[in-house]
Parts: structure tokens; sequence; C-alpha cells
């Protein structure tokens, strides 16, 4: 039996499909606010942006932190719509339960098992990213974690795996994907943004994301990538995500799914 998750009104299930997207980083309200009413209107029914973020450079943009939350309550306000953040801390609940619709466990914290216990104490989904070196029995453990503390809402996130390939920042493992479906009941998406570091394999990947049974994806967009503070290389830009959209239509009706309202 596939598990339902709600997130507000967008009801994940056998016969939906779900697009998160927006950018990596809130920045400004310039491009933040802009990009949310862009992707809505387009198709997304969960916005996204990152809050507190986990650079692998210390001296990297690490997110707006406690001053992206005003931008957020605008962005919900005007367009009703719900939000996702990646919680990077347990000691960060408080600042993002009154505005995020669903907590995002990063790939780098799929093993912190304290955030996971935390996590489950509340009654807010999680979409659980697979952590780059992780086996698929893990990642299933770590979503146990959420759940056997009392939050049934998992959803787990494909973002890729470590490999010895060059020119892809990580291999997109869609095998993952095929087997969850097969074996667990879980809701599963795909990051094809952070899958590939490509924005040209983003569209392919979305379609085959669709074929081999994904509930949803999570995709990069920002107005101008090469001015973005954290991974310009890989966001779509307003034109190829309007694209993506267009093209995966045909692809989800003969799936039989539909994309969610939200
Ligand atoms: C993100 O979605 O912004 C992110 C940092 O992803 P991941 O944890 O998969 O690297
Ligand atoms: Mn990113």
């Amino acid at each position: 039996m596939d598990r339902t998750v709600n997130i507000g009104p967008v009801n994940i299930n056998k016969s939906t499909f779900t697009v998160i997207a927006g950018p990596c980083s809130i920045e400004s309200e310039e491009q933040f606010l802009p990009t949310a009413q862009f992707v809505h209107e387009k198709g997304a029914s969960l916005v996204r942006g990152g809050i507190f973020k986990m650079r692998t450079q210390p001296d990297a943009f690490q997110g707006l932190g406690d001053q992206a939350i005003a931008l957020v309550k605008k962005m919900k306000e005007s367009l009703q719509v719900p939000f996702i953040a990646e919680i990077t801390d347990p000691r960060q609940i408080d600042l993002l339960m009154p505005v995020v619709d669903c907590f995002q466990v990063g790939s780098r914290n799929m093993y912190n098992y304290e955030l996971l216990k935390e996590l489950g104490k509340y009654q807010i989904p999680v979409l659980l990213k697979r952590g780059f070196s992780a086996l698929i029995k893990e990642w299933v453990k770590a979503a146990d974690y959420v759940i056997s503390s009392g939050n049934e809402d998992v959803i787990l996130c494909e973002r890729g795996i470590r490999s010895f390939e060059g020119p892809l920042r990580n291999t997109l493992d869609l095998s993952a994907v095929a087997y969850l479906k097969a074996h667990t009941s879980f809701p599963v998406f795909v990051d094809p943004s952070h899958g590939t570091g490509r924005p040209e394999l983003i569209i392919p990947m979305s379609k085959a994301a669709v074929a081999c049974g994904a509930d949803g994806l999570m995709v990069e967009v920002h107005p101008n990538p090469d001015k973005a503070l954290s991974d310009g290389f890989q966001a779509l830009n307003y034109e190829s995500f309007g694209s993506l959209m267009d093209q995966l239509r045909p692809f989800l009706s003969l799936m039989n799914k539909e994309l969610s309202h939200g």
C-alpha cells in the first residue's frame, strides 16, 4: 500500500505528481518573490528556498538565516502556496515551524539521527534526501527514525550519489527510485538539479524520473543563474523551467499521474 502524504493542500499519492521548485538559497525579496510566483504559475505546487545552507566552503554564502523568515511569510501571504526549507539543526525548529509546511533534511544530515528523532515528534512532513554515499537500506532506516518517533509523513528524495563520473556533480540513481517504489510504500521524489549538477540534463532526467515511477521533483530555479549566491551553475532559468513543465505533461499522462494542485 502506497502511503499518502499531505503537505498543506497538496496531496501526494499514486495518482499525483508534485513539483517543488525555487532557488537554492533565498537571497533577497527581489530574487525570491518573483521566482516563487513564476514557478507557482507554471505548475509547481510547493516553493523551495534555502534559509540555512550546508556549504562545503566555510566562507561561502551560508543562507540568510532568520532574515529570510519575513520574506517567506510575505511570499505565502501573497501566493498561498506551501513552502519547504532544509533544517540543518534541531535548534532551528521553532524559527522554521511557523513558515514551513515540510521540513527538508539534506544529504549531509541523512545520518543525523538526533535531528531525525526530533522531527519525528512533530506532525510536519519530512522530505528526506539520500546521503550522497548512503545505501538504500541506510536511507530507509533513517526514514524509520522519523516514523518511530511518531511522524509517519516521510517522503524520500533521490539526489544523486558519488561515483567516479567526472563531468557530473553526482550520478542520479534512478534505479533506487524504481527499487523503492517496488519494495517500500514511501512517496519518492527526484532532485535532478543536485543529481546531475547540469541544467541541460534536468529535462531528460525529469522525464526519466516520471517514467520510473517518481511521485515528484525538486528543481532549483533562479531568475539569473549567473548571479546566484549558491548552485547557480545547475539552476534552471525561467524559460527552461517553463519548458520542463510543458515537456513533462505527456509523460505524466502516460503514467496516469496528474500535477498536484496547490
Ligand atoms: C538543497 O536542496 O539545497 C541541498 C543542499 O541539497 P542536498 O542536501 O541534496 O545537497
Ligand atoms: Mn542547491
